[in-house]
């Protein structure tokens, strides 16, 4: 009863929902439907970029509610969300995980290390980006992005 009480003074803590994000869907999304399975790689971030998608996915921001959900096989995955630079161990990981996911499927590159390597361009331990290794759909920009950003990314992978 005390946890009861305790969401009922709280109340919903999630900001306002902002206006749909216009274009920019990618064509093979509208397959997807209204809701997308994300399974997370991280290929060599700093861990700035997994930060902000914690807030994303928190209470505030709260982007389960356009039908986008965590999980934790790739064989459950619609969309391979990528951070970071592909270093040298995870790339073949990162092939791998693309291939475990069952079409139609789609990948979102978020943050400049994993559209460009970002700080991390020309370190010995790093490859390339994330296009370098796996086919990328949809490309996020910012170091890290903020999470409305994020939330605006994956709303246009659902369209809601
Ligand atoms: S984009 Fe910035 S925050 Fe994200 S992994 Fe690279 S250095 Fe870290």
């Amino acid at each position: 009863m005390a946890l009861w009480r305790k969401i009922r003074r709280h109340g919903t803590v999630a900001e306002p929902a902002p206006p749909r994000p216009e274009g920019g869907r990618p064509p093979a999304a509208k397959a997807l439907g209204g809701s997308i399975q994300v399974r997370h790689v991280d290929a060599g971030s700093c861990n700035g970029c997994e930060v902000e998608i914690a807030s994303a996915f928190g209470p505030v921001y709260d982007v389960e509610r356009y039908g986008v959900r965590l999980v934790a096989s790739p064989r459950h995955a619609d969309v391979l969300l990528v951070t970071g630079p592909v270093t040298r161990n995870m790339a073949e990981p990162l092939r791998r995980t693309y291939e475990a996911l069952p079409g139609p499927k789609l990948v979102l590159a978020l943050g400049d290390c994993a559209r460009n390597c970002g700080l991390f361009a020309g370190a010995y331990g790093v490859i390339g980006p994330v296009s370098d290794v796996i086919p990328v759909d949809l490309e996020l920009s910012g170091c890290p992005p903020r999470p409305e950003a994020i939330v605006e990314a994956l709303r246009k992978l659902t369209g809601r």
